[in-house]
């Protein structure tokens, strides 16, 4: 019978038993066990970040309850918290939705020709007004080719990598968006000129739920599932992610399209080659 066990059967053996034979199934389970506990702790983890919104909505909303708070400063200040912590189980319920549909290997890629520079145009706008012009923020264009890709897939991605740029960077720092092509690949990368990220971080930083700051992480309205996001859009995409920090300096999240995925213009708009 088929199940989804079978990949962890070792060994098939058939021994004599009395004056019959008996099958004996050996299985490896410690991938089993791997997947079980990924699984228990992606759920502790999920209900965790739920009961914390949820336990200070309920506080304010017994406060406000109370008649004697009602039309006061306090009413207005515990609206406004409800209304942020709501947003932020909205987000995460928004992201975990995004992550299981990646994981869904049923969905197949939707294809189509993604306009890269006019993509990087409108998340350097969203990088601006996130900003509030607390960063100089520059867009470099080097390269006109488009994508084959899914135009959602890739906002949502290399968003985030804007995003957190913007978010992990203190005040007066630089960040650039940059989209060229180097060894016939096309290169996408956000620099930042923000706090940088210790070498034993870098390898985990796409597990779900992995901070390296929960607190700064949590001000800046981070769900921690956005590099876990970044990883499935690239994996579907064959694209592939490095990562260049040091802590107080900056990071530089670099992606690499396969040159399969490239769409170039029209050899009218490039320079001869010579
Ligand atoms: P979060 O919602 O917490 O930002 P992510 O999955 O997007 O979750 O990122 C995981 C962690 O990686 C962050 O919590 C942060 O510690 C670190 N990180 C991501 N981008 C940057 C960056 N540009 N600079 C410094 N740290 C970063």
């Amino acid at each position: 019978k088929q199940s989804r066990y079978e990949e962890m059967i070792v060994s098939l053996q058939l021994v004599p038993y009395g004056d019959k034979e008996k099958l004996l199934i050996s299985r490896d389970i410690t991938r089993f066990e791997k997947m079980e506990i990924m699984r228990r702790d992606f759920i502790a983890n999920v209900s965790h970040e739920l009961r914390t919104p949820l336990t200070i909505i309920g506080g304010f909303l017994e406060t406000l309850l109370d008649e004697e708070m009602q039309d006061s400063d306090m009413e207005k200040r515990a609206l406004t918290l409800m209304a942020d912590q709501s947003k932020r189980m909205q987000r995460l319920v928004e992201d975990l939705l995004t992550l299981s549909r990646l994981e869904n290997a049923q969905n197949t890629l939707h294809e189509e020709v993604v306009n890269i520079p006019a993509l990087l145009q409108s998340l350097y706008q969203e990088a601006q007004s996130l900003s509030v012009g607390r960063h100089r923020i520059t867009l470099n264009l080097v390269s006109d080719a488009q994508l084959s890709g899914s135009l959602d897939e890739l906002r949502s991605a290399l968003g985030n990598l804007v995003s957190n740029a913007v978010r992990y960077t203190p005040e007066g720092g630089d960040i650039s968006l940059n989209w060229a092509e180097e060894h016939e690949q096309g290169l996408f990368f956000v620099q930042d000129s923000g706090i940088g990220i210790g070498p034993e971080h870098i390898p985990r930083l796409t597990e779900r739920f992995y901070r390296v700051d929960r607190s700064r992480s949590r001000e800046t309205g981070g769900t921690g599932l956005g590099l876990a996001i970044v990883k499935h859009v690239l994996g579907r995409h064959q694209a592939r992610m490095e990562i260049v920090s040091e802590i107080g300096k900056g990071s530089i999240f670099k992606i690499w399209f396969p040159a399969k995925r490239l769409i170039k213009h029209s050899i009218h708009n490039k320079p001869a080659a010579h």
